[in-house]
């Protein structure tokens, strides 16, 4: 075995950025590196796919353009750029951070690992391909691709999610990387996870640059690997949302609890619960507006990491012009547009505001 372990050590790095040099997929972060774009590139395409990313990337530093533009930004044009992306806290922390930088750290982002470590939003993939791509730090940069990757490379089929494996396998993606190109080599891996080596039991072994040094394909493994605990099944949480509209046509939103899932964004009122009109009404009323029933309105579902909101909605006219008061508020089909931001699980109700005339 250890044997085997030499020859990936000796040659998958070539090999990988040999394929690299022909096959790296051009991505707007790249061909315009700059510490602050790898950063807000790898926050964004975390738990975000790349072409959803992409198009926020654009906006986002089109906006922002700077750290201290970053670090300035109100926070509801924050979030309104982040919006669709989810994992709100994520823009958040990049704001915590860009302060930081622009407090401690002159303005630009610390060429260290701990520094860039010690910011809030950057874990060690983060700050391993920072480090690594903006600075020429030998870092590793391992996330699930890499994790998936090496599992299969040295045919490993240990539990990829347990922080030792992840630890040992970290060693080996450090024990092959050449100390020169340690950017290259790390954005050559995540390149490999998500063109060849991908997930889903569905490797592209036949074009694969490390095929000749793979352990997994010399033993029939591959489809097997990596090797992962199942996910809890996910808790199915009933949502009744209420859609208000007054006389002018404006929308009733509320901004939700600086805490917990979807923490200080807008929606619509909603329940927690299933709840039926008569009762929507009466909960309306308490919280000063009354209303006239109109009718069911659409469903709709919304998957986070570990619940799955099932909504269903009543829709409703404003008997008179009721004032709200925070975090209640009337809102144009304009302002929807451009300041407030809706988190994706509202899509569809976004969409019917803003396409329908009346509700
Ligand atoms: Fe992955 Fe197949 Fe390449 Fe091995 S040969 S690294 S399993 S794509």
């Amino acid at each position: 075995m250890e044997l085997q372990h030499q020859k990936i050590r000796q040659n998958m790095a070539q090999l990988l950025l040999e394929w690299y040099k022909i096959h790296a997929r051009v991505l707007p972060f790249r061909t315009h590196s700059t510490p602050y774009r790898v950063w807000i590139s790898e926050i964004m395409l975390q738990q975000t796919r790349v072409s959803a990313a992409l198009e926020h990337y654009a906006r986002f530093m089109q906006e922002l353009p700077t750290i201290q533009h970053l670090a300035e930004c109100p926070e509801e044009k924050l979030l309104k750029l982040w919006e669709g992306l989810g994992y709100y806290s994520r823009a958040r922390n990049l704001q915590k951070s860009a302060k930081i930088i622009m407090e401690e750290h002159g303005g630009e982002l610390p060429a260290d690992y701990q520094q860039l470590l010690a910011l809030p939003g950057i874990g060690e993939y983060t700050a391993g391909a920072i480090g690594s791509i903006s600075f020429g730090l030998p870092v590793a940069a391992v996330d699930g691709n890499v994790l998936r990757v090496f599992a299969r490379l040295y045919n490993d089929d240990r539990n990829i999610l347990q922080p030792q494996t992840k630890k040992d396998f970290s060693k080996r993606v450090l024990d092959c990387m050449p100390k020169n190109t340690p950017g290259d080599y790390n954005q050559a891996l995540m390149d490999l996870g998500a063109m060849v080596c991908v997930p889903n039991g569905n490797p592209q072994c036949l074009i694969c640059p490390l095929q000749s040094v793979c352990l997994a394909f010399s033993a029939g493994t591959t489809t097997d690997l990596p090797t992962k605990t199942p996910p809890k099944p996910r808790t199915i949480q009933k949502i009744t949302v209420l859609m208000v509209q007054n006389a002018q046509g404006q929308y009733l939103l509320e901004k939700r609890s600086n805490n917990g899932l979807l923490a200080g964004l807008w929606q619509p009122v909603l329940v927690e619960q299933d709840i039926s009109a008569e009762l929507s009404m009466e909960f309306l009323k308490n919280r000063g507006v009354s209303v006239e029933f109109l009718k069911a309105g659409k469903g709709a579902k919304h998957i986070f990491s570990h619940i799955e909101w099932h909504m269903k909605s009543w829709c409703f006219v404003a008997k008179e012009n009721s004032v709200v008061e925070y975090p209640l508020a009337w809102v144009t089909k304009s302002q929807l547009q451009q300041e407030y931001s809706l988190p994706g699980a509202f899509k569809v109700y976004k969409q019917q505001m803003l396409k329908e005339k009346k509700l």
